[in-house]
């Protein structure tokens, strides 16, 4: 009999709640808006969600995996902090859970659970080590090294989307300016362009029609992001970079500009190794990674 987890990927606007399968079939899957943020009505929303979706299966369930945005401590079960909820500091989100969810729980950032998900049933299955990259409002990044998750000291690795790649640029949420995703996730069209209306959505669609600024914004996005997975590639020696999130819709006009720039700033004998590719869990991937890491859990135990 196939086990089953599920998996919650906490985003900015969305929750989605998820009952997967041990071969990581997404069974049932719910998508709802966020309307109040504060800890107590996230939690409450969870254990809703999560109740919803029990009643509907009669099966046995492994446990409940969540991703959350922001640095996460996984073992000790808490958020620090998280860019799209500004008032939570130091959030014991899973003691908080297991006191209204009887089963098993794991937490932790979000794009290492997409990460998760990506090494056992997508891009990165049976790879010793690759570099998981989530661009959405930031850049989120789950680092799989000599085949685990690599969380840093307290959880606090990952946080590239701040890595400077302009020292004079706009300022960032986080206190420094002219960071990474500035330039490089869903906000880098109003940096490129000065323009504050432009999003990925329209970029695409303009794109589409053959817009010559859409594309040559696009080139620039893709300049940019190629040029920060240098810098990674630098530092980790790591020749798979696996691209998921929202900005995927542009991925056919900024593909071939971050690949140059990742390519020809690399050493010759490693620049022939590179491969960038796009997430193969789509966008599903949060969700199942998080129910994946239940599924580990549980295996492993
Ligand atoms: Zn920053």
């Amino acid at each position: 009999m196939k086990k089953r987890a599920i998996g919650i990927d906490l985003g900015g606007t969305t929750l989605s709640v998820g009952l997967v399968t041990s071969d990581g079939t997404v069974e049932k899957i719910r998508k709802q808006s966020l309307i109040h943020k504060d800890v107590s009505s996230i939690v409450n929303f969870i254990t809703t969600e999560v109740q919803v979706l029990l009643a509907e299966t009669s099966s046995d369930l492994e446990g409940v995996g969540i991703g959350v945005p922001g640095i996460v401590n996984s073992e000790q079960g808490i958020v620090f902090q998280s860019p799209h909820f500004p008032t939570w500091r130091d959030i014991p989100i899973k003691r908080l859970l297991s006191e209204k969810i009887q089963c098993p729980i794991t937490l932790d950032n979000d794009a290492n659970m997409f990460a998760l998900g990506e090494q056992r049933f997508g891009a990165g299955r049976a790879c010793r080590n690759f570099i998981m990259l989530t661009l959405g409002s930031g850049i989120g990044c789950g680092l799989v090294l000599e085949g685990k998750l690599f969380r840093g000291d307290r959880g606090f690795a990952g946080e590239v989307g701040h890595m400077v790649i302009e020292p004079d640029g706009p300022p960032c949420h986080c206190g420094s300016r002219g960071c990474w995703e500035l330039y490089a996730a869903s906000h880098a069209f109003r940096h490129l362009s000065g323009e504050k209306n432009l999003t990925p959505e329209n970029m695409a669609l303009l794109a589409e029609k053959g817009d010559k600024v859409a594309l040559k914004l696009w080139e620039e996005f893709g300049r940019y992001l190629g040029m920060g997975i240098h810098s990674l590639i630098s530092v980790l020696g790591v020749t798979r970079i696996i691209i998921a999130g929202g900005i995927l819709g542009g991925w056919d006009y900024f593909f071939d500009a971050a690949k140059k720039e990742m390519v020809s700033r690399a050493y010759a004998e490693n620049a022939k190794q590179l491969v960038l590719q796009k997430s193969e869990l789509g966008n599903n991937g949060g969700v199942i990674g998080a129910a994946s890491s239940v599924l580990i859990t549980r295996l492993l135990a």
